[in-house]
């Protein structure tokens, strides 16, 4: 004999419960007990007409509208017209009925958990009676069995308790008798030792199955649902949870019990004592292989089986230094919570002599904070206990695996994978057998843990990157290319999984949840809502992403002014903006620390020579303990490329416009011309390399007239160029008659750093570097005589971009 349960989802419609016919019609020949939910989110509209109705909010009468138009116009799709009439009737009786039971709560403006149960029912009351009638129309020859006759509770209703012996002598009764192959049964209903309906709790249709199994000895229980079995998480929460194929009964009781709702916890108890296995089975997927649930066998396998969360949880402390001494503490404290008929799904290990912290649903939260308080009353006007502290909007999340006892360092992983992301972690536990390890975080942050641990426990090691991108001028829309063009290589060479989530320009802002497609992020950029930097940051943090990185591509102060409440909120920053690292050295201190202090790196190569690997080396220079000397470079392609092309044939003025035309120079060309923007480079190395400098103790040796310096616009720029030419030729040949040529050179040494136009004779390392490029010489206590030269195309578009890359890349390899 065989136990089919099918969920509310797998007969929430008429197209629906055809599949359901299809998948008994394969089993046509075998025993079978059919166990039906309710029509998916009847039992909800159920429970909120009877509160509406209590509440006498007349609004209930709707809601039974909308629960009688469900099931008339299943019936209406289900059959021909002339079998409709039958089925209507029967159904509309069972409504007439209902529709009193609610009158009735609606005028005493009343409910007891006795009414709830009756009226709840009807869910499957109806569901297994229009299901049985399409069936029969369909030529299966079955019966329908009231689940109130075979399976007998207590009379505690709205939580019964099933009476095992009385059942299994019900069932085998009705079994061994019936005459039928296939038996139509409503899940959830039962009733008490005198016949008044009972209801097993939500999800209960999955527990009426086990139980039928249970007392059937039925050869296997099979859970047909709306997935493909047990995942290694929630799939609707994290998409790259597997089906697992095999696992425990401890283990799925576990991964039920902390949240995983595919199974009803209750479910295992019965048939693991029979080891009747359990098929969890995908009603829209019928091929594909589902989830066995069996006796543990043994050591083989994953540590980690899976990871799933309970929401909507509370945490209760008693807490007080009197409590060593008072007897019977815990007994009393859970005591009074059963007595309330609270039950507490987590004991965290905070609890000690002093202390005793639980984890509750939040809706038993107030009832729990009340009868707490009141039966500790006395010792907390004496003192000895401080008043009871609650925390609420909370959730657990938890790591199940039957061999996690054999292996350590599995807690640590679990805690740093998610305090890397900022998720905070209010209480821990592990289960006795170490079956599992749950912790308490804040409610907001459930997806992101679930994805990250899902990630370390489970993927391979592929880390997503979620990257949210300001600015996508030249530089951020080489940037967008280059992932499109290397995704798949960092995907199956580095591991990475890069996704861009939202982009902004300075007029519209976009995101997608999935990854905005790559190929065309123009269009919809341009489809976007308007932008704004306040509200970017504000859906980043909504999104709550795990390892989210913001990319600056701006120039922009008020960009930069952003970077601290990024950080704070554990979102990385890669920048080639050079405003914030270049601005008070208390701010670039105060951006490092919030870094290291939040786990989110604050990377920013690309301030000084683009692309070139110079901050970077510096870094592993000084980590290595190495001490910088003296620095000496050339920092500005544009003012590189400039003096390279300057020549007694051309004119400055001519030189600087084609340099600003091919985009080598800001678009501001006083911004590299007047040597602030080699400042900035040389400040930042300065920093870098340990020293507190600001930008005013820099010495700029200014070689452009005071009058050009002083211009408005780039127009009144260029005419000063024209109007001071001769001053420019007298630069050049004065350096030419020495067989020199110009270079802006940045210098720093002793704690000082200066900046401006040097003649550089012929076998200087600087002497022949051309175009664009940069050059660094960094004397160090390891490389004194010699220095270590990093020396490339130090500036354009292509190279800033791949520089952002890198710096993206250095943090997904952190
Ligand atoms: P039914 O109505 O068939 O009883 P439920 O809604 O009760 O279905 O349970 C199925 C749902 O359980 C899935 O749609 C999924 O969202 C959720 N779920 C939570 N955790 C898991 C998990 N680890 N594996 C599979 N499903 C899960
Ligand atoms: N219909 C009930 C519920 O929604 C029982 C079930 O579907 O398992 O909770
Ligand atoms: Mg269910």
């Amino acid at each position: 004999m065989k136990i089919l349960k099918f969920g509310g989802t797998s007969v929430a419609n008429a197209e629906n419960i055809k599949l359901v016919k299809n998948i008994l019609q394969k089993n046509e020949g075998t025993k079978m007990a059919v166990v039906v939910s309710a029509f998916g989110g009847v039992t909800d509209l159920l429970l909120s007409t009877l509160n509406l109705a209590s509440q006498q909010d007349l609004n209930y009468e709707n809601n039974l509208n909308k629960i009688e138009e469900r099931h008339l116009q299943t019936i209406k799709e289900l059959f021909p017209v002339e079998l409709q009439s039958g089925i209507l009737s029967k159904v509309k009786s069972e409504l007439n009925d209902l529709e009193t039971l609610l009158e009735g709560s609606y005028l005493i403006g009343e409910v007891t958990p006795k009414l709830g149960d009756k009226v709840v029912s009807y869910g499957e009351i109806l569901s297994s009676f229009i299901i049985s009638q399409f069936f029969k129309s369909e030529g299966i020859e079955l019966e329908l069995k009231n689940g109130r006759e075979l399976i007998i509770t207590d009379e505690v209703f709205g939580s019964a308790t099933v009476d095992f012996e009385l059942t299994y002598t019900h069932c085998n009764n009705y079994f061994t008798n019936t005459p039928h192959k296939v038996t139509i049964i409503p899940g959830f209903v039962s009733s008490s030792y005198s016949g008044k309906p009972t209801t097993l709790g939500r999800g209960g249709s999955d527990y009426s199955a086990a139980i039928l199994a249970a007392a059937t000895n039925a050869e296997v229980l099979e859970i047909w649902t709306d997935v493909s079995g047990m995942y290694t998480a929630n799939p609707k929460l994290v998409k790259q949870a597997k089906c697992v194929a095999h696992i425990s009964y401890e283990e799925a009781m576990e991964l039920s019990h902390f949240g995983a709702k595919v199974l009803y916890p209750p479910t295992i108890q019965p048939v693991l004592h029979k080891e009747i296995p359990i098929i969890i089975k995908n009603t829209f997927a019928p091929d594909d292989e589902g989830t066995t649930i069996t006796k543990n066998k043994n050591g083989s396998g994953k540590t980690v089986r899976g990871i799933s969360h309970v929401s909507e949880i509370s945490l209760l402390s008693l807490e007080g230094p009197g409590m060593v001494g008072i007897p019977g503490v815990s007994k009393r404290f859970f005591e009074t919570l059963s007595h309330e008929q609270i039950s507490v799904v987590m004991i965290t290990q905070a609890s000690s002599e002093h202390s005793i912290c639980v984890g509750i649903s939040d809706k038993d939260a107030k009832k729990a904070l009340l009868a707490i308080n009141k039966a500790f009353e006395y010792e907390i006007a004496s003192n000895k206990i401080k008043e009871i502290s609650i925390e609420s909007e909370l959730a657990i999340i938890a790591l199940v695996g039957d061999n996690m006892k054999s292996h350590q360092g599995l807690s640590g992983k679990m805690f740093s994978t998610l305090g890397k992301n900022n998720v905070n972690i209010s209480a821990i536990a592990q289960g006795a057998s170490e079956r599992n390890i749950s912790a308490v975080i804040r409610k907001e942050d459930v997806k992101k843990a679930l994805n990250t641990l899902h990630e370390t426990f489970f993927e391979e090691n592929i880390k997503q990157l979620n990257l949210f991108v300001m600015g996508v001028g030249n530089v951020g829309s080489k940037f967008l290319e280059q992932i499109r063009l290397q995704k798949s290589y960092l995907k199956e060479e580095l591991k990475l999984n890069l996704r861009v989530i939202g982009i902004s320009n300075s007029r519209t802002m976009a995101f997608h949840e999935n990854g905005i497609p790559l190929e065309n992020w123009q269009n919809f950029l341009d489809e976007g809502q308007k932008a704004n930097s306040e509200r970017f940051i504000q859906a980043i943090k909504e999104l709550n992403y795990r390892n989210s990185i913001f990319v600056d591509n701006t120039a922009n102060k008020t960009i930069a002014s952003h970077y601290a409440t990024y950080l704070k909120s554990s979102i990385s920053v890669v920048t080639c903006n050079k405003i914030a690292c270049s601005s008070e050295y208390s701010n670039y201190k105060e951006l490092k620390k919030l870094a290291k202090q939040y786990n989110s790196p604050f990377l920013f190569e690309t301030n000084v020579g683009a692309g070139l690997p110079i901050i970077d080396t510096l870094k592993h220079l000084i980590a290595s303990g190495d001490k910088i000397i003296k620095i000496q470079a050339v920092l500005s392609g544009s003012l590189n490329f400039v003096f390279n092309n300057f020549n007694d044939t051309t004119t400055f003025h001519d030189v600087v416009k084609q340099a600003q035309e091919e985009g080598y120079t800001e678009p501001d060309p006083t911004i590299d011309l007047s040597g602030i923007d080699v400042m900035r480079k040389i400040l930042i190395l300065a920093r870098e390399s340990g020293h507190e400098l600001e930008i005013e103790a820099i010495k700029n040796d200014a070689f452009l007239p005071q009058e050009s310096l002083e211009t408005n616009s780039n127009e009144q720029f260029f005419d000063s160029l024209i109007k001071y030419e001769s001053d420019f030729q007298r630069l050049y040949q004065n350096a030419a008659k020495k067989e020199c040529k110009l270079k802006y050179v940045a210098q720093f040494e002793n704690g000082t750093a200066k900046v401006g136009l040097q003649e550089i004779p012929k076998g200087h390392d600087f002497y022949s570097l051309e175009g664009s490029d940069n050059i660094i010489l960094f004397y160090t206590e390891r490389y004194i005589n010699q220095p270590m030269i990093i020396k490339g195309a130090g500036a354009g578009a292509d190279v800033t971009a791949s520089g952002i890359f890198a710096d993206v890349v250095r943090i997904g390899n952190f």
